[in-house]
C-alpha cells in the first residue's frame, strides 16, 4: 500500500456521530456531581432558589429583565402565546421550515399557525412574505432563529409595530446568538429558550426558559407555568403544570459558565468546514450576514445529491442529519389548515437538499477535516462523472 492508500485505510475507520456530549461530560464530571448533590441535599426539587438563581443569570445573559423557568422549549412557546394574550380565532404568522413544536404550540394555544415562506439563503422566515400573511385576525409573528443564526428581525418587528402584532422569537437553537449587537431573547416582545440536551446550552433532560423585558407577559408567564394560581389553590388563568426542576437549573448555571467558549468553539467549526468545502461544485454553505452573530447549533449545507452524499458520509462512518425532511405545512397533524405542496416552494425546497454535519465543541480539528475530505472526495467524484 502506498502512502495515500494507507491514509485513506486508515481514515475510513474513523466513526463521527453527529453529536457527543460524552467528552465534554467527562471534563465536567466533579463540577456537574457536586452541583446534583448539593440540589439532593438541599431537598428542593421544582422550582425554588436554584431556579430563581438561574432565572437571573439567564436573563442577564440574554440582556433582558425577567426569565421564567419552564419544563421545556415547546411549553416555552406555548405559555409565552398564551401569556401575549392568543387563543381561538387569532392567527399567528410562522414558518413552516422549522421543528414540529414551533407551529404545534400555536395550534395548542387554540390559535391558527399561518405559514409564510423562508428565504432559502438564510432559512429563515421571509418579511415580504410575512406581510402578504397578515389579516384582521393576525395577533403575533413567531420567527425561528433556525440552526443557530437569527431571524431578520428588524423588518418583522417593523411589520409588527406596523401592524400592532406581538413578536415571539422562538430562540430554542439560538442562546447566545446575536443581530445587530443584541442577542437573540432581546429581539421581540418575548422569547422561548430550549435547554433539551442536544441544544447549544443542554440540560440533562428536559428544560426551558422564556425572557422577556415585558412586566406584564412575565407576570402571566409565571401563573402560567403554575396552574395559573397566584395565590396557592386559587386561579386566575388556565394555566398548565411547567415547572423547572431544581436540579436541571442547577447543572445548567454549572453549564452555562462554558457556553460562550462552546460558542466560540462551535464557530472555529464552521470556519473550518467553510475553508474546506469553499468552492466545491455541488454544495452550498451556510452563510452569517453582516451583523448578524450565528451560533452554529447545526452547521447545514445545502446540495442537490443529498440521498448519495448521506449514503457515502455514512459507508465512512460519518453521521449526517436532514433538520428537516417535511415541512409543517404538509404534516398529517396540520392537514385541517388545508395547504398543499407547492404552498411554499422555498421550504418545500430546502427539506429536499439540506443536510447538516458533525456539529459539537469538542470535535477535533482533524475530525472536521476528515468529514470536508469525505465530502470534497464525494463531490469530485460526481463532478467527474457527470462530464
Ligand atoms: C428544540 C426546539 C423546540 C422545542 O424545545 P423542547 O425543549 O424540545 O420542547 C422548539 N423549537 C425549535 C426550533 C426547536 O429546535
Amino acid at each position: 500500500m502506498n502512502g495515500p492508500a494507507r491514509m485513506m485505510e486508515r481514515k475510513s475507520r474513523m466513526k463521527v456521530p453527529s453529536f457527543d456530549l460524552k467528552e465534554q461530560n467527562q471534563k465536567l464530571k466533579e463540577d456537574l456531581f457536586r452541583a446534583i448533590e448539593e440540589v439532593v441535599l438541599s431537598g428542593q426539587f421544582i422550582l425554588g432558589e436554584v431556579v430563581e438563581e438561574f432565572e437571573k443569570a439567564i436573563a442577564a445573559y440574554c440582556g433582558v429583565r425577567h426569565a421564567i423557568g419552564v419544563a421545556n422549549g415547546s411549553d416555552a412557546l406555548y405559555i409565552a402565546l398564551v401569556a401575549c394574550g392568543i387563543g381561538p380565532g387569532d392567527e399567528v404568522i410562522t414558518t413552516p421550515f422549522t421543528f414540529f413544536a414551533t407551529a404545534g404550540s400555536i395550534a395548542r394555544a387554540g390559535a391558527t399557525p399561518v405559514f409564510a415562506d423562508i428565504d432559502i439563503i438564510t432559512f429563515s422566515i421571509d418579511p415580504r412574505e410575512v406581510e402578504r400573511k397578515i389579516t384582521h385576525r393576525t395577533k403575533a409573528i413567531l420567527p425561528v432563529h433556525l440552526y443557530g443564526l437569527p431571524a431578520d428581525m428588524d423588518p418583522l418587528n417593523e411589520i409588527a409595530r406596523k401592524h400592532n402584532l406581538k413578536v415571539i422569537e422562538d430562540a430554542a437553537q439560538a442562546i447566545g446568538a446575536e443581530y445587530r449587537g443584541r442577542k437573540v431573547g432581546a429581539l421581540g416582545d418575548v422569547a422561548c429558550i430550549s435547554f433539551f440536551p442536544t441544544k447549544n446550552l443542554g440540560a440533562f433532560g428536559d428544560a426551558g426558559m422564556i425572557v422577556t423585558d415585558s412586566d406584564e407577559i412575565a407576570d402571566k408567564c409565571r401563573i402560567l407555568r403554575v396552574h395559573g394560581s397566584r395565590k396557592k389553590y386559587y386561579h386566575e388563568m388556565l394555566g398548565i403544570n411547567s415547572r423547572l426542576d431544581a436540579l436541571q437549573a442547577r447543572i445548567l448555571l454549572t453549564k452555562l459558565k462554558y457556553l460562550d467558549c462552546w460558542t466560540e468553539r462551535r464557530r472555529q467549526i464552521a470556519t473550518r468546514y467553510s475553508d474546506k468545502l469553499a468552492g466545491l461544485r455541488g454544495i452550498a454553505l451556510p452563510v452569517e450576514p453582516e451583523g448578524y452573530r450565528h451560533v452554529f447549533h447545526q452547521y447545514t449545507i445545502k446540495v442537490e445529491q443529498r440521498a448519495a452524499l448521506k449514503e457515502f458520509l455514512s459507508t465512512h462512518g460519518v453521521s449526517s442529519t436532514v433538520y428537516y425532511p417535511l415541512p409543517l405545512h404538509l404534516q398529517k397533524a396540520f392537514e385541517g389548515l388545508g395547504y398543499r405542496r407547492g404552498d411554499f416552494p422555498k421550504s418545500e425546497r430546502a427539506s429536499e437538499i439540506v443536510l447538516s454535519l458533525p456539529m459539537f465543541p469538542e470535535m477535533r480539528d482533524e475530525t472536521v477535516d476528515y468529514v470536508a475530505g469525505v465530502i470534497s472526495d464525494f463531490l469530485k467524484r460526481s463532478d467527474t462523472s457527470a462530464k
